[in-house]
């Protein structure tokens, strides 16, 4: 089998660096992204390069980062932003390869090896890349290339800002051997000082240490770790067409006013399950499990949980679903404060198989499609169910929050 060819792209200091990117007047100053300026404890998130010379560190106090860098600008973190930012730089990385595979917000892999050849070769790409990112979002990115995941990930902490460092299989153990044990993601402090003991201080001390101390004294994670220093790291880059699948979708409200009847208890679920299930068509899901919490009016909860026969994202059959549990333990003699249902289990639509019993869908996803549509084009108040229309204990005052 031939070799992979792995990159690791780390954007330099993002958060800071994004900020720079937006405020030309920041370029010559020391700048960090920390906690709440106005809190005297809130900490250093991220600093450009000018801050880290005068030797801000990440997870320092805003003062401590201020008595080494007293004219040091500190901002509020926007996340929303550096999401943005982050969805920009994996949309260049995907022109190369859907093998695309983000480690936080700012990091990720991408697996070439079926496509190199395409582009010119590996290190060609991976400057192509660079500068791309530098044309276009005003960041720098450092970028690791070697046959496999962690060696990548050394690379790309090798030389930055904006660089590209190779790591080849022919000479690995003179690159990455000589390295700080520390240059491993999660080995720090007290791990560290353990190692130490060990007369272990650089990676290529790590291997050497004979198998049976490892399983004596370390966890098995430190094993594979040392299988794959030893050069056998065969983790694949995860694919970006696989969709991540949230564990549940749901919606809860607490009502105005205590309610108690059957029919108020139905309005609730409908106007509950018609949300949720707006969310599950909006990301093509499908729910194959569903969850109801009660709160009754002393705060007691009750909570139980359901299979249901066939997959849907239709808001009449959640409703049916949802009802039947309830009228499965609800005695309706206690007055009800808040209901919380969840859709669980969730499929794409694309993998669900269809049910044997399940009827036939068409009628009810029209009518489905149209209300989104209708939402989407005039907000979500422009038409909902009779059913709702008469019920002061929800229109009035309820909060709702998703998972
Ligand atoms: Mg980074």
């Amino acid at each position: 089998m031939k070799d992979r060819i792995i990159l690791h792209i780390d954007a330099n200091n993002f958060y800071a660096s994004v900020e720079c990117s937006l405020n030309p007047n920041l370029k010559d100053k020391a700048v960090a992204v920390s906690g709440n300026p106005l809190i005297r404890n809130g900490i250093i998130l991220a600093k450009n390069q000018i801050a880290k010379k005068m030797g801000v560190k990440t997870g320092d106090a805003i003062w401590q980062a201020k008595e080494k860098c007293p004219d040091l600008v500190c901002l509020p973190p926007n996340m929303k932003l550096y999401l943005e930012y982050s969805k920009q730089l994996k949309n260049i990385y995907k022109k190369y390869t859907h093998l695309v595979e983000p480690f936080g917000i700012d990091e990720c892999w991408i697996d070439i090896t079926q496509t190199a050849h395409l582009f010119g070769g590996a290190e060609k790409i991976a400057n192509d890349i660079r500068q791309e990112v530098k044309d276009k979002l005003k960041i720098t990115v450092s970028i690791g290339i070697s046959f496999c995941k962690l060696f990548a990930k050394l690379g790309s902490d090798l030389k930055k800002p904006d660089a590209v460092t190779i790591i080849p299989k022919e000479n690995f153990r003179e690159m990455i051997y000589p390295l700080p044990i520390t240059a491993i993601i999660g080995i720090g402090g007290r791990m560290e000082k353990k190692l130490n003991k060990l007369n272990v201080f650089t990676l290529g001390d790590f291997v050497e240490i004979p198998g049976y101390i490892l399983n004596q004294k370390f966890s098995i994670v430190f094993k594979e770790l040392r299988k794959k220093l030893l050069g056998f790291d065969c983790s694949p880059v995860a694919s970006s067409l696989v969709v991540d699948i949230p564990k549940s979708v749901g919606n809860g409200t607490t009502t105005i006013r205590d309610i108690f009847s059957q029919s108020e208890i139905t309005s609730t679920v409908l106007f509950l399950s018609d949300k949720i299930c707006g969310r599950l068509r909006e990301q093509n899901l499908l729910a194959n499990c569903i969850s109801v919490s009660i709160k009754d009016c002393n705060l007691q909860s009750e909570h139980h949980s359901r299979v249901i026969p066939f997959a849907t994202n239709c808001t009449a059959d959640m409703v049916k679903f949802v009802m039947q549990l309830i009228n499965s333990f609800w005695k309706y003699n206690e007055k009800i404060r808040a209901i919380r249902i969840s859709a669980r289990n969730l499929s794409t639509d694309q993998e669900t198989q269809l049910s044997f019993f399940q009827p036939i869908q068409d009628k009810k996803n029209s009518l489905n499609q149209t209300l989104d549509y209708l939402r989407k084009k005039y907000g979500k108040q422009i038409i909902q169910s009779a059913n709702l229309l008469a019920t002061p204990f929800l229109r009035e005052n309820f909060f709702d929050c998703g998972e």
